[in-house]
């Protein structure tokens, strides 16, 4: 397979009436899905778009999305998606960093866009497509075309440039300078990790995946095109739905999905609500998950309900294309002291656990964890820097680079990996990868703030961790918290927002003169009981736990 958009012209070939995108009570069959796309790519190759331009696109999950991604790439362009759930300065910063041809919109967004695209400078120039019926001029800028001209457009296959090395899109993710980071994905990466996956967990025509993760995440790749290599059916979870637990069961069983594949923290949340009943879900074949730890406790509680699963700990950064180790969990762990491993490779992947030295450390004693192989990324979107910094050569042989996950890990006695945690201050909290740095440089740029620091501690109530923010306010001893959370959440998604919030006189030091980071988790870990030596603020209630 050379791109990712052929999977699904093979399949539009040979089974043009099988469903291939279901969303409620709209379905596309896979030759509705190639025409569509089809189409898309031509409107936009005739509004001038060529082989590597990039495509922004501000359509929340549907089929609308899907055409939209698979259009773009048949056009030999690269998307960008856009999370239209984040406040649009944020995206805006997303927008002028990747300099798309044009963006792609619907209706629904038009108003999100007309605020990300206003804080734009003026002179880029600039592209608007809808690809529903609705034409609106934003920044004065007349659309270039909408939905109304894709039917006046060919359905037939178009001549593709592009290669397998050729970068299918550009994933942002926090970047701890306050700006968000591209990381560039090529067809080849994502086309590696599925035709493993899709072999490994035996996918076929008669299976129903879920797609659970927003289309900014990379693991909503693994769905649709695991979905699209195999000819199954894509199943798109609406995303309101997230924090319903018994939403979310129904929709497992009234979709009968053979396969659920999110975050920990959404099977956290339908353990911790009990909303799995024994023997549940018959038609599910297996669930996996990825992106952060699953606690042994949730897993068991799973894994007693549902004991025909199999269950499998993906694990992987974006940088290196949706996993890059598995563990499929030969049977119910008997306690919680039970370590899962993230276990081993993928097919031409390599997980390393190495000194400082860049030795390997031996078994048991803890390394960084590096990754070599198919899945790495060829580095970040115009950040040579950073990519040098993060992506290394290790060794003279071919194919030498390896990538520098951050995480800290250990080899075991049984040749598979552990995950231990950071070796930085990036955290996940429910699933999204958040990097501190990103959340200080937002409250730095608040007029009110004089000093600031952002810690995570581990979640009382829930997996995960508490974001905690220290400041001096420059309003002397005025508690500001409320209005700061207010300003932030023009600035940062809601996910980043701190939920407990502490205002100093001045922020603790260490011997270095350097912020106390150890003290003032102490002090957000024992504010319930003991208050520090400064004032603190009101607690506010975590924003979705
Ligand atoms: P992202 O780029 O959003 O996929 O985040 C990558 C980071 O998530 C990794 O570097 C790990 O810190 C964490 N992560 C991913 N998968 C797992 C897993 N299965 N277990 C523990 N941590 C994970």
């Amino acid at each position: 397979m050379k791109l990712l958009q052929d999977w699904v012209r093979r399949q539009a070939e040979s089974r043009p009436e099988a469903p291939a995108v279901i969303s409620g009570d709209r379905q596309l069959t896979y030759g509705e899905l190639e025409a569509c796309s089809n189409r898309l790519a031509r409107l936009l190759q005739a509004s001038g778009c060529k082989r590597g331009d990039r495509i922004c696109f501000a359509i929340p999950k549907s089929p609308h999305a899907i055409v939209a991604l698979l259009g773009i790439m048949k056009a030999d362009c690269w998307h960008v998606p856009l999370d239209t759930t984040s406040p649009p300065l944020r995206a805006t910063k997303i927008v002028q960093s990747s300099q798309p041809r044009l963006v792609l919109g619907v209706a629904a967004t038009a108003a999100w866009l007309e605020e990300t695209l206003a804080a734009l400078d003026a002179r880029s120039p600039l592209q608007l497509g809808w690809l529903d019926h609705s034409p609106m001029a934003i920044r004065s800028v007349a659309p270039t075309f909408s939905g109304d001209d894709l039917p006046r457009c060919s359905p037939e296959a178009l001549d593709q440039q592009n290669g397998a090395d050729d970068p299918a899109h550009i994933l942002f993710t926090s970047g701890s300078t306050g700006e968000p980071k591209g990381v560039v994905i090529t067809h080849a990466n994502v086309i590696h990790f599925v035709e493993w996956a899709a072999k490994y967990f035996d996918i076929q025509s008669n299976d129903r995946l879920s797609c659970h993760p927003p289309l900014h995440f990379d693991l909503s790749y693994f769905d649709i095109f695991a979905a699209f290599s195999s000819g199954a059916q894509l199943h798109l979870v609406p995303p309101e739905m997230s924090l319903l637990p018994n939403q979310i069961a129904d929709f497992i069983r009234n979709s009968q999905l053979t396969q659920w594949f999110s975050v920990p923290s959404v099977l956290s949340y339908m353990a911790k609500f009990d909303t799995v009943r024994f023997g549940d879900f018959p038609s599910l074949k297996r669930l996996l998950w990825c992106g952060d730890v699953l606690s042994v406790k949730s897993l068991i509680y799973w894994m007693k309900r549902l004991p025909r699963v199999a269950f499998t700990n993906l694990y992987g950064p974006t940088e290196t294309t949706i996993a890059s180790s598995f563990y499929t969990v030969p049977a119910c762990p008997a306690d919680d002291k039970e370590a899962i491993p993230i276990g081993r490779g993928c097919d031409g992947e390599q997980l390393l656990v190495l000194s400082h030295n860049l030795e390997p450390v031996p078994p048991g004693e803890i390394g960084e964890l590096y990754i070599r192989g198919v899945g790495l990324s060829p580095g970040y979107w115009r950040a040579a820097d950073l990519t040098a910094a993060t992506f290394l050569q290790h060794g003279s042989k071919e194919n030498c680079r390896i990538y520098r996950t951050g995480d800290l890990a250990r080899m075991g006695s049984d040749g598979l990996v552990y995950f231990v945690g950071r070796a930085d201050s990036q955290i996940k909290c429910r699933g999204y990868r958040i990097e501190l740095g990103e959340i200080e440089a937002a409250l730095h740029s608040l007029e009110n703030v004089c000093e600031s620091a952002v810690v995570a501690i581990p979640n009382p109530d829930f997996d995960g961790k508490l974001i905690c923010c220290a400041y001096v306010s420059a309003e002397g001893k005025k508690n500001l918290s409320i209005e700061l959370r207010r300003q932030l959440g023009r600035l940062l998604p809601a996910y980043m927002l701190p939920s407990r919030w502490m205002a100093f006189d001045k922020l603790p030091t260490n011997s270095n003169g350097k912020i106390d980071r150890g003290k003032l988790k102490d002090f957000f870990l024992t504010a319930k009981t003991q208050l520090p030596p400064a004032r603190m603020s009101a607690v506010h209630p975590p924003l979705h736990e």
